[in-house]
């Protein structure tokens, strides 16, 4: 058959005019393109053989190998995959078949950010045109005639026969003049293993290596000059480890490969190995690491999994596969119903990660809770390194809220083993009809605060939290079982009998109802109020925040970040049954003044919070002692 002119398609020539002029920084994404094209063909023989075994013939290693021609200028890729005919040929490489590609071109000339999208995803076969000034395909399917293809990306493309007798697809790129160092072995070497280490298939080069010429029991020979020499190297580690079966991963491979993934030395917690069907389609090896990265909470810790379609490279750090509180994670998503093609639509891909998204967020909290029941110690050690960073869930994560309440641990005001809200829930005395916690940054600081009194007497048992994020996402939890969770230290706290409580400060309110008055003059400056509670048993005074407060570890947060906050007065609450309210009720007014110094400097102290003017409260205190021990 002679040789044959064709004009590309109009679709064609956008998608060539785009590639060559708009990606051109990204151009390095060819060789990726091509290799994953000849691991297609590859499979697609391996698929076809299944059912012919004749299609193999005696050329049974399926394999990619490259050439480098420094003097032609050329690099060629071939495979002996499911080859082409020349009809197939003009119609794979003729036309785009996706019918997204029009308004997905139109899209990416609009975007700011196009380039980086296609970049991401793929340009297919015509990235070549990018690095070489004419492109020139030989294809044989196993049984039929040979074909060419050439052309220069300028509208149009030439069939004619070729000379070709093996199977497969030789893919011949002349080089551009700009383009001289993709003849480099280095860059070549470099480029698969960045984008095609896991192709399943072998990818050889031959490359130039200098040995000393050996005797035949392979000594090298003494003074035997070294001779140059080309040797076939395998240039992938072909390990797509997670296409394997689970039971025919031993556990060193999942860990160098954990290593690999995380460059780092240490073990993972736990491998979440799995296969999803139904909506999306994808494999995923998720790692969860033994110890937390130093920068876990700080902007530069990186988030994401690697992102790869059928076995090919397109990404690292896909943050758009999990949702930030996850972002301890590391792993590979290898989706098969992502198209690795720029022409689709790229929103329907969006739609498709958060599927992926929503099904990896599901398992992770699954394995989770399977491992706090089956594997309580394991778990501990998971949620001591990130239970901080997977609180955050709760405020941004509704969906999967309950899962996450469930996930929860706390030590409490009874025990400082650690125990998750069922099992406080559980062991509710009858009566108690809240959850109740406190935020500290100790748990010295905790067992010591003022608030807890009433909790003990009432054998309450209550959740203290520690990390800087509890003030900010546990009040978003509100209730879990039915039952509202309750910062213990903010006022208006309800507690047990309404009834007797208002009886309690009534009566005190009369007693006291002078000192009060005199304390709330005294103490104009630093309080908001000073009022009389039932809650405090052993303290004579504590500090309680406003029903809307920010609590000292929130405020110590903000201003850390350099952020103005109004100044937030307390409200200083007196126990109406402690001696020392009876005492003060009888002392010398000139007194009073000092003694309220005093009173709401301690206060201060047991709340964690810092002395305005702490020399004068070690001035005060001096006076008293001064006193008593005359
Ligand atoms: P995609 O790979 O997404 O289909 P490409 O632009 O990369 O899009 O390739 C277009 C088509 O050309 C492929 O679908 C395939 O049919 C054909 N093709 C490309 N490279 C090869 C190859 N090495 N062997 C066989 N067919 C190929
Ligand atoms: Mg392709």
């Amino acid at each position: 058959m002679p040789a044959e002119k064709f004009e590309f398609k109009t679709e064609v020539n956008q998608l060539l005019e785009l590639v060559i002029h708009s990606l051109y920084s990204h151009r390095e994404i060819f060789l990726r393109e091509l290799i994953s094209n000849a691991s297609d063909a590859l499979d697609k023989l391996r698929f076809a053989a299944l059912q012919n075994k004749d299609l193999l013939g005696t050329d049974t290693e399926l394999r990619v190998k490259i050439f480098r021609d420094d003097k032609a200028g050329t690099l060629t890729i071939t495979d002996n995959g499911i080859g082409m005919t020349r009809e197939e040929l003009a119609a794979n490489l003729g036309t785009i078949a996706h019918s997204g590609t029009k308004d997905f071109v139109e899209r990416i000339k609009k975007a700011k950010d196009g380039p980086e999208l296609i970049g991401q995803f793929g340009v297919g076969f015509y990235s070549a045109f990018m690095i070489a000034d004419k492109v020139t395909v030989h294809a044989k399917t196993a049984d039929g005639a040979a074909a060419s293809w050439i052309s220069a990306g300028q509208g149009s493309f030439e069939l004619s026969e070729s000379a070709k007798t093996t199977r497969g697809t030789e893919i011949i790129l002349q080089l551009k003049k700009d383009a001289k160092e993709y003849l480099d072995e280095y860059t070549i070497r470099q480029l698969i293993k960045k984008y095609s280490d896991y192709v399943d298939y072998p990818i050889y080069m031959d490359v130039e290596r200098e040995e000393t010429p050996k005797d035949k029991d392979g000594k090298p020979l003494e003074n035997a000059k070294p001779e140059k020499k080309i040797v076939e190297e395998k240039l992938n580690s072909q390990k797509a480890l997670w296409t394997k079966n689970k039971n025919e991963i031993k556990p060193e491979e999942y860990e160098d490969f954990y290593k690999h993934l995380a460059h780092g030395y240490d073990k993972p917690l736990e491998i979440i190995h799995y296969t999803a069907e139904g909506t999306s389609e994808f494999r995923a090896l998720l790692y969860i690491p033994e110890r937390a990265p130093f920068d876990l909470f700080t902007k530069e810790h990186a988030l994401g999994l690697n992102l790869y379609i059928k076995r090919v490279f397109i990404m690292h750090d896909c943050q758009k596969l999990l949702p930030e509180y996850l972002r301890f994670l590391k792993g590979v998503v290898d989706s098969s119903d992502l198209p690795l093609n720029v022409s689709r639509e790229i929103l329907q891909e969006d739609a498709q990660l958060e599927k992926i998204k929503k099904n990896i967020t599901k398992k992770v909290l699954s394995v989770l809770k399977t491992m706090r029941d089956k594997e309580p110690e394991k778990y501990l050690r998971f949620y001591q390194e990130f239970g901080a960073a997977l609180k955050e869930g709760l405020h941004y994560d509704y969906e999967n809220k309950d899962a996450l309440a469930d996930l929860l641990l706390f030590t409490t005001s009874r025990s400082e083993k650690f125990r998750s809200l069922a099992e406080y829930v559980k062991d509710m005395p009858r009566g108690q009809k809240d959850i109740y916690y406190l935020i500290s940054e100790t748990r010295g600081q905790a067992l010591a605060s003022p608030h807890l009194g009433v909790f003990k007497t009432k054998d309450y048992e209550v959740l203290f939290l520690h990390d800087i994020v509890d003030e900010f996402v546990i009040p978003q939890l509100h209730e879990y079982q039915g039952k509202k969770l309750q910062a213990i230290d903010k006022a208006d706290l309800e507690l047990g009998d309404k009834k007797e409580t208002e009886n309690k400060l009534k009566a005190a309110a009369e007693k006291f109802g002078g000192l009060l008055n005199d304390l709330k003059a005294a103490l104009s400056n630093q309080v908001q109020d000073v009022r009389f509670s039932a809650r405090l048993t052993d303290s004579p005074c504590c500090l309680a925040a406003g029903a809307d407060a920010l609590s000292p570890q929130m405020l110590k947060m903000f201003k850390s970040m350099g952020q103005e906050v109004p100044e937030q007065k307390k409200i200083l609450e007196l126990n109406p049954e402690h001696p020392l309210i009876q005492k003060l009720q009888n002392a010398a007014p000139e007194k009073l003044g000092g003694f309220a110094k005093l009173l709401y400097g301690q206060a201060v102290i047991a709340d964690g919070g810092k002395l305005d003017d702490p020399l004068d409260f070690a001035k005060q205190l001096n006076e008293l002692l001064l006193q008593a021990t005359d």
